[in-house]
């Protein structure tokens, strides 16, 4: 029988399971898999070993860690917030435009959600309607620059089976 891993003529292959994968392997190769998941019933899947990997990554790399923050973002629904400030000051559109020196067709849009204002004009809407256009909103954010992208592959398994 062949080794299917290193290609080596052998009397007796054992089956091992590498990335999901029953390879016939020779005694030398079988560290590179899990024996032990052969045969039973929950036969690891590729994605389930990568998975794994990932963890042990994770474990390795204590720095790699994932902090909470917050940062402040415009408001989802600004668009009621302007026209019913408005309204409630029984303003026109026109109205609040001349207040902050701003054409109407831009309170227009503001309102119609077809335009975002920017922290110029969020800081004139909130002054002369006594409103408040921004919000802070936690984010989750990787400090690690190793994190992310980077694919693991079967030469990766079998440096970590070596150490
Ligand atoms: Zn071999």
């Amino acid at each position: 029988m062949i080794c299917e891993l290193c290609g080596k003529e052998m009397e007796r292959t054992t089956p091992i399971l590498i990335e999901g994968t029953v390879l016939r392997v020779c005694k030398e190769c079988m560290k590179f898999g899990d024996a032990s998941k052969i045969g039973k019933k929950e036969v690891a899947t590729k994605s389930a070993i990568v998975e794994r990997l990932e963890q042990r990554q994770r474990r390795m790399q204590p720095k790699d860690v994932y902090v909470e923050e917050e940062t402040i973002e415009l408001v989802l629904d600004y668009p009621r917030l302007i026209k019913e400030a408005r309204m409630a000051r029984d303003w026109k559109q026109e109205t609040l435009a001349a207040k902050i020196n701003e054409k109407t067709s831009v309170i227009n849009k503001l309102e119609r959600g077809d335009m975002r204002p920017d922290d110029l004009l969020v800081k004139k809407l909130e002054n002369e309607l006594g409103i408040t256009l921004k919000e802070k909103v936690p984010v989750i954010k990787s400090e690690s620059k190793a994190a992310g992208s980077k694919e693991l592959t079967l030469g990766d398994l079998i440096k970590m089976k070596k150490e």
